[in-house]
């Protein structure tokens, strides 16, 4: 049998073209763009200006079926189809999210793609990239020193030490920083409290930069963010201490979309990667609504599956961007859905077609999840070597005859070759045109109502119970004016219920919510409905292990 490379092989073997030529086959004028290297670049946002006329592209969202450790491959089927849109002689681009450096360093596993269906050059993609979430970390730890230096110098604002809620952050996993005291040392070194450091994707920050619509909106969002509570329990936001302009101006830069291209020189703009629990987990508005004003296609995806990545895009991001999405594509594997139906990792190469039957039962219930949505949609079944073709005809027979649109991607093995099928049905499902899009709740709805429609909804549970600490917070952020923000749910990505050993379509179940969190500049409410980690730590062994840099410069061992 044929060898199979690694997706770090197949990607240096890639004929990059320079990035100006992608760049004029964009239309993309010469001062409205800066070269970072001969294959990235930064877009100007006077793109959206010039172009702000235009009529919008159709924007595809690729989300998935409950992620399970066997991978379902959303990036690698959103840059495939794109690849496939361009073979059918589409005009098409991706939107992608950002790696973070900390699981890049930890978990072996691609984010930008894989196979022959990635973005490329994929080992700067996965490293520094061009800076944005190093100025993200500069921009939110400068809003911390000024606020340490704002208690040390008399505190005049009266903030409450004990009550301060923004912490530092660092783009690694790095348990040991978890939990910190800074300010030891005696009256020269600062006031001592005690914080902690987030890994940089889950700052606010981040969140902001991906929801911004442009610099005046990221500067207002920005100018929100609370800081830390007085003695009295009133706000402190970054505008209170005067900040806003300066992190501003730390992020004039990484505003910009940055553009790369795939291993089929398809167009593709990586722009931010927020956290999918506590925050909405999708790259930035600015990198959508640019693409669609550049192409006639846009392909999207969002994180986790269908029940968080696609709720919030929907709810949260195509309302602060006025994106109107035109279909919805729910990627699913064999292999995830016979763990979904009980079939343990190590035996999922074994063909199982009872158990595939059973948990068919989850991507059910995210095709419902769409449908109540508006929104076309076709299931893209991401093939693996190992899938039988009893299995395969399974899934695609089950889909067809419950009316679900269903298409073999095998863009992985075969890049856009593999995703032609996909490519035709998702542009003759775009040209029916029958959609009506609705999102779950209104804004204005109260706080408990918003979760309440989510949860039933979306994750079909019966109830949702609120602690009695949730239920003050709603109280105290209905007396600061935060209840018409969107919800941003953060619960475990690997079960529709609250409980992440509930596989398949769990029924009769509740969601606990625990706690709220504000993030007003980014402009939602995170209800946490179990423990959610923003400091992740490093593994028994770290992939970071395997990584090393050849004599001429070149990366290896990066997946
Ligand atoms: P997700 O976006 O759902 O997290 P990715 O697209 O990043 O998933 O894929 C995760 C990993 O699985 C990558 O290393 C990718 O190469 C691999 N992968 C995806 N699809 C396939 C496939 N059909 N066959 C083999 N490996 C795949």
């Amino acid at each position: 049998s044929q060898e199979v490379k690694s997706d770090i092989e197949i990607a240096q073997e890639c004929q990059m073209k320079p990035i100006r030529d992608i760049i004029s086959g964009l239309g993309v004028k010469e001062q409205e763009w800066e070269p970072y290297g001969h294959y990235k670049a930064k877009l100007s946002l006077d793109v959206m200006d010039r172009l702000s006329g235009n009529e919008d592209g159709k924007v595809i969202l690729v989300t998935a079926i409950n992620p399970t450790p066997a991978g379902e491959g959303k990036s690698t089927c959103t840059v495939g189809l794109g690849q496939a849109l361009s073979k059918i002689g589409k005009n098409a681009m991706i939107a992608l999210r950002e790696p973070s450096l900390g699981p890049t360093m930890g978990i072996k596993g691609g984010a930008a793609g894989g196979g022959y269906s990635q973005v490329v050059p994929m080992e700067d993609i996965n490293l520094h990239f061009t800076g944005d979430i190093h100025a993200i970390t500069t921009a939110h730890n400068a809003l911390a020193a000024m606020m340490d230096n704002h208690i040390h110098r008399g505190n005049e604002l009266g903030i409450d030490v004990r009550k301060v809620v923004w912490k530092r952050v660092m783009d690694m996993n790095d348990r040991s920083l978890r939990e910190v005291v800074v300010g030891l040392g005696g009256p020269l070194k600062g006031v001592p409290r005690q914080s902690g450091f987030d890994i940089t994707v889950a700052s606010e920050i981040m969140a902001i930069l991906c929801l911004a619509t442009g610099l005046k909106d990221l500067r207002g969002r920005l100018a929100s963010m609370v800081v830390a509570y007085t003695a009295d329990d009133q706000p402190v936001t970054c505008a209170d201490l005067g900040a806003e302009g300066a992190l501003t101006l730390l992020l004039k830069d990484a505003v910009k979309p940055n553009l790369v291209q795939t291993l089929e020189n398809t167009p593709a703009l990586i722009h931010g990667g927020p956290f999918a629990n506590i925050a909405h987990g999708c790259n930035s508005v600015i990198a959508t609504k640019m693409a669609s004003k550049l192409a006639d296609f846009v392909v999207t995806e969002a994180g986790f599956g269908a029940d968080l990545g696609a709720e919030k895009f929907l709810d949260i991001k195509a309302r602060a961007g006025s994106i109107d999405p035109d279909l919805v594509v729910i990627v699913a594997t064999v292999r995830a859905l016979k763990m979904h139906g009980g079939v343990p990792k190590d035996q999922l190469k074994e063909e199982n077609t009872e158990a595939l039957r059973k948990g068919l039962a989850n991507l059910e219930k995210h095709v419902e999840t769409i449908r109540n949505f508006g929104l076309p949609h076709v299931v893209a079944v991401n093939r693996f070597i190992y899938d039988t073709d009893a299995e395969t005809d399974l899934l695609m027979s089950w889909c067809e005859e419950q009316g679900i649109n269903v298409e073999l991607a095998d863009v992985w093995a075969q890049g856009g070759e593999g995703g032609r099928a996909l490519a035709e049905r998702a542009v003759s499902l775009i040209e029916e045109g029958d959609k009506n899009f609705t999102p779950v709740y209104d804004v204005n709805q109260s706080i408990e109502e918003k979760i309440k429609l989510i949860a039933t909804k979306v994750y079909g549970a019966d109830d949702v119970e609120f602690s009695s600490y949730a239920k003050k917070q709603i109280g105290d952020y209905n007396r600061y004016g935060w209840d018409n923000l969107p919800i941003c749910m953060a619960k475990t990505q690997y079960s529709l219920s609250d409980d992440p050993a509930k596989l398949g379509r769990p029924e009769g179940f509740t969601i606990t919510v625990r706690e709220l969190k504000p993030s007003v500049g980014a402009g939602f409410i995170v209800a946490l409905t179990g423990d959610v980690m923003t400091m992740p730590g490093l593994p028994q062994k770290p992939a970071a292990l395997k990584m090393d840099v050849d004599e001429n410069g070149k990366a290896v061992g990066l997946f």
